[in-house]
């Protein structure tokens, strides 16, 4: 069976996270940690870069981050991950949810404007399956009415805007180094702060409410509780798993995008016969194939093409129910102006298999299958 996922994996991580025991530094912020961050830092041209336990940790702390309070409002995508909603309600946020464009399947920009109201305190575009939303839309609306931007650019490691990385667009970016992410310490995650002025509430957010990063540093001569705050540093160990990926992150890429364009190839011509769309990304953007999806006619259609490939030897997903429609959805926020897209498209949408080391043969076992199936 050739699997949906698998978790990325070179071979030289062991030696790294030998290397991490070996140090006598498991817990957080230890050797691989910090090389890790400056990593991200100058790779991506982030002001600032601190690891995290998980995408949802760096989601938590973007939010409290900006400030959020009971009642004050977050508008994000109906079609999205659990994480991004729910590391805004632990802060009080009430959620905001609006269509989102069928080409990407991301935020529609046009729709955000009339969601905003007198409560509306930050604007969450996800960047769905590593393909950007458009930005400069969502910053001008953002500098017009005081809002911040957290980007949710969990999928989006690698993948840019109009040549910026994505994570270093908003104030804030979350990254997720989780095992079905392209790069991954297990579970992890980052936060990317473009906004100076979080800097230093990021650190002791991350440490306990402690000024300990600033204490390491020299700068205080106690160490002391400062402010509030969690646990949002990884292992070392975990750091050392994600280094060895780091160092490889071209590798991986060019990988990934070798097997997505090998599927766009052969599926191209179900798509011109009308039986299938394929993924659109905007000329602006570089993606960084996180994901491979197609859409058919509808979710029965799905139903029996997911049925087709298990029996065939290869799994393939569905992906978000629209949160909206969710229970937890339905009890945090609301849906402002027309769900023309979100139920419908997510209902079509359909992800086939995608690794780093997906092999040929494999991909072209998925492509026929499929092609058999409309045939
Ligand atoms: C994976 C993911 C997250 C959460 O990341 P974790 O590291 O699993 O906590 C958040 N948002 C999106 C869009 C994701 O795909």
């Amino acid at each position: 069976m050739i699997p949906f996922n698998k978790p990325p994996y070179l071979g030289t991580e062991p030696a790294f996270i030998q290397q991490a025991i070996d140090n006598m530094k498991i817990c957080g912020d230890g050797p691989f940690t910090k090389q890790c961050n400056e990593w991200l830092e100058q790779r991506f041209h982030a002001q600032k870069a601190l690891l995290t336990t998980s995408g949802t940790a760096a989601l938590e702390m973007a939010a409290l981050l900006c400030g959020i309070k009971p009642g004050d409002e977050v508008i994000l995508p109906s079609y999205t991950f659990s994480s991004t909603a729910t590391a805004f309600v632990l802060a009080g946020a009430n959620l905001v949810f609006v269509d989102i464009r069928p080409d990407t399947m991301n935020i529609d920009e046009s729709k955000i404007e009339a969601a905003i109201t007198d409560k509306t305190k930050v604007i969450i575009p996800v960047h769905y399956a590593g393909v950007a939303c458009e930005m400069d839309t969502i910053l001008d609306l953002a500098s017009k009415h005081h809002l911040k931007v957290v980007e949710d650019a969990a999928q989006g490691v690698m993948s840019t805007y109009k040549g910026k990385a994505l994570g270093t667009i908003g104030d804030l970016g979350c990254y997720s180094f989780h095992e079905t992410k392209n790069y991954s310490m297990g579970e992890g995650g980052a936060l990317l702060i473009n906004d100076p002025a979080h800097r230093e509430k990021a650190e002791v957010l991350r440490e306990k409410g402690t000024n300990r990063s600033k204490f390491y540093r020299g700068q205080v001569d106690k160490y002391t509780w400062v402010d509030y705050g969690s646990s949002y540093l990884p292992s070392d160990m975990n750091a050392a798993y994600l280094w060895a990926q780091l160092q490889q992150a071209d590798r991986i890429n060019e990988d990934r995008l070798r097997s997505w364009n090998r599927y766009y190839e052969g599926l191209s011509p179900l798509s011109e016969y009308g039986c299938i769309e394929l993924p659109h990304i905007p000329a602006e953007c570089t993606h960084n194939a996180h994901m491979f999806y197609l859409k058919c006619a509808n979710v029965e259609e799905r139903s029996a093409l997911i049925d087709h490939l298990k029996e065939h030897g290869a799994l393939a997903v569905f992906h978000y129910v629209p949160l909206h429609s969710s229970p937890a959805g339905r009890r945090f926020g609301r849906f402002v102006g027309e769900d023309a897209h979100t139920t419908r498209e997510s209902d079509r949408l359909l992800r086939l298999p995608m690794y780093y080391g997906l092999d040929e043969s494999d991909l072209d076992h998925v492509i026929d299958i499929i092609t058999a199936f409309y045939r």
